[in-house]
């Protein structure tokens, strides 16, 4: 098991998916947007024009129902004064019962008209800007030449007149007259069409009215999204900013804690092993003082005897003095079998790892954990941690003393038949061989200010959960420590 990926990559990881995913709906809404506002102005479009096609057929009905002849106060026929009222009136033409139309065109308009009972197209062809329709009537057909051009309502168009994006064209069998030809030229590059098509409502003229319009990657709203970015990504700073903090708090909880157990087994070490070298000769110097004393009040006071009774307290007053000088060796073994329980190998050194992360980092080392992810062993949980930490801890200090770049720190968990082993293996300058037979004692220590109880205390402690630790030079150089540990299975 390699160590896990690091947490920032999934920081990372993370705060792309949600900027993407907000940026996305952001783009989404805009189009949606657009796209709404496209249909709206096409439908506008759409119904003016209607309302200008239903007009021709007004007209062309109005004229046939008046008499043929009539004439207004000018002189001049109806028909021929509504191109001054309807600009796109081109021309006005009629045929009376005894006269034939001018081509042949409007001779088959006039009879689909008849036969349909509404007007007729003449041969339309919208590309040429123009189209005829006739009415029949009797006695007089009329027919009408509409300029598509000038039957635009500008006035009333929902669009620009020049530049707007919408294409909007006219369409009827297979010919087009484009009223404005928008911005349709996108050749590259992803995009976005929205296209409408709606036939015109009047029986007599059906134009297809076809709206177009395309979007490519500038319309969409990178100022919003870019916006969106920049918020998640200081959120996220904001929040991983306070998730370190929280987690530099825990850590300083922890290790002040590691540091007081510390502190505490080595008080009652030294405590213990103080009460029970001291306690033999005290007891001896108040027993011959003691006996001293009597001797001394008897008539005739025994002085040789009180002499001997006094060279022994002094003897054993000097033993006293003897033992705190050599209470380096007399550290007890902590009592941790009342702690004991199961206890997760790897948890214990993921543990130490967290809190020594800081350690790690100032250092330049990468700790690599290795071996199953879960082995289980019989320990006093709070003694284990210590153990582990303070090998740790010893292996980033050792290899202080290498160069930064050949810094390697590896742990591997292992499974023996009874036992588990944690192995810590550093890339440091090893153990030189005559400090090794000394390395478990008390107070030795060749680090400057070491206090020379780390090791001695892993050992103790590690013996008092039935365990051991051993330390080796690995043959490719760097120290190897060994813990071993009972195992035990895992509480179902
Ligand atoms: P301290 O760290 O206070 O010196 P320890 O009991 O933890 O006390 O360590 C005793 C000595 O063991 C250290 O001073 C050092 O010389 C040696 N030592 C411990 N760990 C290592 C290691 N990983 N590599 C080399 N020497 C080590």
């Amino acid at each position: 098991m390699r160590r896990p990926l690091r947490l920032s990559v999934w920081w990372l990881l993370g705060g792309a998916v949600v900027a993407l995913a907000g940026a996305a709906a952001i783009a989404r809404q805009s189009l949606e947007q657009q796209r709404a506002l496209f249909e709206t102005d096409a439908r506008i479009v759409h119904r003016l024009l209607s309302q200008q096609v239903v007009q021709h057929d007004a007209i062309l009905a109005t004229l046939a129902l008046l008499q043929p002849d009539a004439t207004g106060p000018s002189g001049t026929p109806p028909e021929q004064r509504l191109p001054a009222l309807y600009p796109q009136i081109l021309a006005v033409q009629r045929r009376d019962a005894d006269q034939a139309w001018p081509d042949a065109a409007l001779a088959t308009a006039e009879a689909a008209s008849r036969s349909a009972r509404r007007a007729a197209l003449a041969s339309p062809d919208l590309q040429s800007g123009r189209y005829r329709m006739v009415l029949a009537a009797t006695p007089t057909s009329y027919a009408l030449t509409i300029d598509l051009r000038a039957m635009v309502p500008w006035a009333e168009w929902p669009m620009p007149r020049e530049g707007s994006p919408v294409r909007v064209s006219l369409v009827h069998a297979g010919s087009e007259h484009v009223i404005q030809p928008g911005d349709v030229s996108r050749t590259t590059g992803p995009g976005w069409r929205f296209e409408f098509h709606k036939v015109v409502a009047a029986e007599s003229q059906p134009f297809d009215v076809v709206a177009v319009r395309e979007l490519g990657g500038r319309h969409l709203p990178w100022g919003r999204m870019l916006a969106w970015v920049l918020a998640v990504a200081v959120l996220l700073a904001a929040l991983r900013h306070l998730q370190h903090l929280r987690g530099e708090r825990r850590r300083a909880e922890e290790l002040l804690r590691l540091g007081q157990v510390g502190r505490l087994n080595t008080l009652g070490e030294l405590a213990a092993g103080m009460a029970h070298e001291l306690n033999q000769p005290l007891t001896a110097v108040l027993a011959n003082t003691q006996a001293a004393q009597r001797l001394l009040q008897d008539d005739p006071p025994e002085m040789a005897t009180a002499r001997h009774a006094m060279a022994q307290a002094v003897e054993q007053a000097r033993r006293a003095a003897d033992v705190v000088g050599r209470l380096r060796r007399a550290v007890e073994r902590p009592d941790t079998d009342g702690q004991r329980q199961a206890v997760e190998l790897v948890d214990a050194v993921r543990r130490a790892l967290y809190l020594l992360e800081p350690e790690c980092r100032r250092r330049g080392v990468e700790p690599v954990l290795e071996g199953p992810p879960s082995l289980w062993v019989q320990a006093d949980p709070v003694a284990l941690d210590q153990i582990v930490h303070n090998l740790i801890l010893n292996a980033l200090q050792a290899m202080e003393r290498v160069d930064a770049a050949k810094r390697r720190l590896v742990l591997t968990v292992d499974a023996q038949a009874h036992h588990v082993e944690l192995t810590v293996a550093d890339s440091g300058p090893g153990i030189a061989p005559d400090v090794l037979p000394r390395l478990f004692e008390p107070f030795f220590s060749t680090r400057e200010g070491g206090l020379g109880l780390g090791l001695s205390l892993c050992e103790s402690l590690a013996q008092g959960m039935g365990g051991s630790i051993t330390a080796t030079n690995a043959p490719a150089g760097g120290a190897v420590f060994k813990l071993r540990l009972p195992m035990k299975e895992p509480i179902p």
